[in-house]
Formats: C-alpha cells, sequence, structure tokens
C-alpha cells in the first residue's frame, strides 16, 4: 500500500497472496489493508488536494507525460508481471500496457485544455464566467481483467484535472496497480496525490470510500450489482459517481455482409482475454442465410486455439480468473445444451497437460440460441461464442436491443443505409460497425441502462472530475 508517500508492506490484517491463474502459484504477497487504511488514505489525499489543485495544468501535463514515458520504458517488464496475475497472452498484456500509456498521453494533454467559458446575460451591468474545477478527493475501484488500463483510465484524468486519488485495485491483481503508482512516484508526484489501499476484502474499503465525507467522487469499474450498491450509496452521500459496469453485446452478421470476415472478427473479438470483457459479443446474431459459412470459418480458427500459460510461445488464450468463472460459464453452457442449443466445438473445462492446475475452459461455439436460454440473458464473461440465427433486419435490432444492458454492439454489413440505422437504433454506448475495437484514448467508452454512467477516455473523460463554478459579475 501507497500512504501519503509511504510504502507500507503489511496491513492491518496482514498480507495476502497474489497467485497466477494459469497454474495457482503464489506470484507475491502484498500487503492486506482495510477501513482504517482507507480511511487514513482518504485524509492524505483530503490534505494534498489543495497544493495538486492550485499547481498549473503545465505542471499536472508534464508530470503525467514522464509517467507516460517511464510507463513505455517498461512495457516489457509490466506485461510480463501483467500475464503473472492475471494471466493474458504476454502479446495482448503489452499491448494492454500501451493502451494503459494512451490514457496517460492523452490526459497529459487534456490538462491544458480545461478550459472556461462567458456566457452573454440579459442583463447589461451583468457578466457571466464558468471554470471548471476539479472535483476534490477521488476514490477509484478497478477490476481484475484489465489490471493497468483501467487504472491509468481512472488516474490519467483525475490527475490531469487537479483531483488526488485513493485507488483500490481489484484482489486478484494488485500487482500491475502498485507498479503504476511507483512510477507516479518516482516522476514526483507529491506525497498523498496518488494512494493505493490493497485488501483481500473490498467491502470494508468500499464502505469507507462511499461513507467518507471527504471523498467527492466515486469511480467504479467491476460488475452490474456491486456498481449499483456502490453508487447507490455514494449517491445517498451525494457523491459523484461514474459506473462502466457488466455488458452483453449483440454482433450482428446482416445477410449482405462477407461471412468469412465476419467470423474473423468475432473470433478476435470474442475470445479477447478469453472473454472477460464488458464489451465481449455474448449474443451473435448472424442472418439464416450465412450461418453455416460464419460456423464453418469460426470453428476453424478457434480450433487453432491453444490455450496455457500466456508467457509460453504460441499460446492464443489464457485462464479464466477462478474457479467461479469456469464453474459459470459451464452451467451457461450446460444451460443451453439442454434447453437444445447444438454445440459446434468445445464446452468443457480443459484439465490435459497440467491445465487442470489453472482456471481453463475450451474456446466454446453454440449455435441455436434461444431467448430462454441463460446465455441469452446474463453475461457470460467466458469463452463461449453463442451463435443466434434471424431472418429480418427488424427482429435482429429488437432482439438485440432487448437486454439491460447498454455497452457495446458490433455490426457487420456493407450496406451503408443498413450500417447507419443499426448505429442510431442500437441502444448501446459503442458501437463497432465493421470494427472490432471501437476504442482508443481519444474516443469515449462507456455504457447506458445496467452497463453504467458516465464516460472515460476521450473529451468526456475529464468533464467527470470536474465541478462547474459560475461566477456572476455585477458591474
Ligand atoms: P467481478 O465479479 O468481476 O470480480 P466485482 O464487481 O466483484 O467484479 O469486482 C470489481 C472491483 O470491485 C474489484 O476491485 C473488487 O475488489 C471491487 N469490489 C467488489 N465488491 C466490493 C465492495 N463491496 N466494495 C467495494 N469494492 C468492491
Amino acid at each position: 500500500m501507497f500512504i501519503n508517500g509511504v510504502w507500507i508492506q503489511e496491513g492491518s490484517r496482514g498480507t495476502f497472496p497474489v497467485t497466477n491463474p494459469s497454474n495457482g502459484t503464489v506470484v507475491r504477497k502484498v500487503a492486506d489493508g482495510g477501513r482504517e487504511e482507507a480511511n487514513a488514505a482518504i485524509a492524505a489525499a483530503a490534505k494534498a488536494f489543495p497544493d495538486w489543485a492550485a499547481q498549473t495544468a503545465h505542471k499536472r501535463s508534464a508530470l503525467l507525460y514522464q509517467a507516460y514515458q517511464v510507463l513505455i520504458s517498461r512495457k516489457d517488464q509490466l506485461a510480463e508481471l501483467l500475464t503473472l496475475e492475471q494471466g493474458k497472452p504476454l502479446r495482448a498484456a503489452t499491448t494492454e500496457v500501451q493502451y494503459a500509456a494512451d490514457f496517460l498521453l492523452w490526459f497529459a494533454e487534456e490538462a491544458k485544455r480545461i478550459y472556461g467559458e462567458t456566457i452573454p446575460s440579459a442583463r447589461p451591468d451583468q457578466r457571466f464566467l464558468v471554470r471548471h474545477e476539479p472535483v476534490g478527493v477521488v476514490a477509484a475501484v478497478t477490476p481484475w481483467n484489465y489490471p493497468i488500463s483501467m487504472v491509468t483510465r481512472k488516474l490519467g484524468p483525475a490527475l490531469a484535472a487537479g483531483c488526488t486519488v485513493v485507488l483500490k485495485p481489484a484482489e486478484a491483481t494488485p500487482l500491475c496497480a502498485i507498479e503504476m503508482v511507483k512510477i507516479f512516484e518516482e516522476v514526483g508526484l507529491p506525497a498523498g496525490v496518488v494512494n493505493l489501499v490493497t485488501g483481500s476484502d473490498p467491502k470494508p474499503i468500499g464502505e469507507e470510500f462511499v461513507t467518507n465525507p471527504l471523498v467527492r467522487k466515486l469511480t467504479f469499474t467491476g460488475s452490474t450489482p456491486v456498481g449499483k450498491m456502490l453508487a447507490g450509496k455514494a449517491a445517498g452521500n451525494m457523491k459523484r459517481v461514474s459506473c462502466e459496469l457488466g455488458g452483453h453485446a449483440p454482433f450482428i452478421v446482416c445477410q449482405d455482409a462477407d461471412p468469412v470476415h465476419a467470423a474473423k472478427g468475432l473470433q478476435l473479438v470474442k475470445f479477447l482475454n478469453t472473454g472477460q470483457a464488458c464489451i465481449s459479443p455474448n449474443r451473435i446474431f448472424v442472418h439464416e442465410s450465412m450461418v453455416e459459412a460464419f460456423k464453418n470459418t469460426l470453428v476453424e480458427r478457434v480450433s487453432k486455439m491453444k490455450a496455457g500459460n500466456g508467457l509460453e510461445q504460441g499460446v492464443s488464450i489464457g485462464p479464466l480468473v477462478n474457479d467461479a468463472a469456469v464453474a459459470k460459464v459451464d452451467a451457461q453452457v450446460q444451460d443451453a445444451i439442454a434447453k437444445g442449443a447444438e454445440i459446434v466445438c468445445g464446452g468443457e473445462r480443459l484439465t490435459a497437460n497440467g491445465l487442470d492446475r489453472g482456471h481453463f475452459y475450451a474456446p466454446t461455439v453454440l449455435n441455436a440460441i434461444k431467448p430462454a436460454m441463460t446465455i441469452y440473458r446474463e453475461e457470460t464473461f467466458g469463452p463461449v461464442a453463442a451463435i443466434v440465427p434471424y431472418g429480418d433486419d427488424d427482429d435482429v435490432l429488437a432482439m438485440a436491443n432487448d437486454t439491460n444492458y447498454g455497452l457495446a454492439a458490433y455490426v457487420y454489413t456493407q450496406n451503408l443505409s443498413r450500417a447507419m440505422r443499426l448505429y442510431e437504433g442500437l441502444n448501446f454506448g459503442i458501437i463497432g460497425i465493421n470494427d472490432i475495437n471501437p476504442s482508443g484514448a481519444s474516443a469515449p467508452f462507456g455504457g447506458m441502462k445496467n452497463s453504467g454512467i458516465g464516460r472515460e477516455g476521450a473529451r468526456e473523460g475529464i468533464s467527470e472530475y470536474l465541478e462547474t463554478k459560475l461566477g456572476g459579475f455585477s458591474i
């Protein structure tokens, strides 16, 4: 933990192990903190806030830029650590570290573009001015599926805006967060500006975050139930909240699409991070005229995927986060099969060649998915491609929107009118049109409905950390 500029190796609850999900070995032990550490970290952040907020935007920008440079210089080491604690293949880990760095660079730039406004008044003797000020102490909770990029996606804009921060990374993956905080320390962020509280039990830390009056904003990425609970409590204490939660992305392959191209795209985005992403396609709507061609290409590619330790050459699919995740994925698959789904490939836990020491599930393709199946409604967060054949454009739009989630959606079509109709008609925050990676530091990321509140990255990202202050001047 890192509180008020001091590293703490052992918390009030001692230490806890971080294990490698591909083989169960302990990677490192980290300090196990609780409510008292969260309280001390918030107090440190509150004390550091006035001076940090008073720094020039140029100074804050320069520090973020330095952090960006150091992060880039350590890309390979950090990617390896990321694979060790989270499991994704090294190449994907390297891409994530770059993505993490992108947010630091973007918000180093945005720090200098927090513009105010002058507004004409109806009274001749009055002038209106608007300025934007940092909200204050930010409590940030990050997930285990993207252990470093979710940290910079929150801390980048918070620090750029002039906020101070207390970060609580996921208990499964605190190691990259620790390394990131070390970088902030190295480049010279003053004590208390960034604080880190690690812990094996998030509940007491979360409770302090949402009740302590010194915290002015909660930013959370994780599951919808936890996000709703924390957002509810934070709102009760009138804290600002942004949440990036679960998803249930539709992936629509229209009748005019190239099924081979679409299947290649689906394979890349569906099995990314072993399906453990909130933007992972969960219902793959394929026009009935091309189900066969789509399925064949998909199976051909999926069967070449190699599961294993992400540090090993040739591994393209890593483990799930824990045994509970394996059981949840398998339950969805078995439920679908029992209700009439066709199992095209996979559909079982992987245990051969030492994989039983980790949490592996075979990349799976299911066809003939129906609304009554659990997988049609609930987020899978695992390597299962669930194909839903459809016949009509209007039906597919209604089916795609028939979910409580609203994060990402994907469309494959070569027809411009259809692309535009679906882009406008889909109730999701992020729509990829023939594009499986509609994201980047400059693009607003976030969802509608149960997928969350607010946007991260982009121009919008920094506004989540700013208050608006009006000045009315009578002259
Ligand atoms: P998942 O089910 O995918 O692990 P969670 O929402 O449980 O998703 O976890 C996302 C983040 O939320 C993690 O940092 C986790 O520690 C944190 N978290 C989980 N429960 C709580 C809680 N009660 N209070 C605060 N943070 C929590």
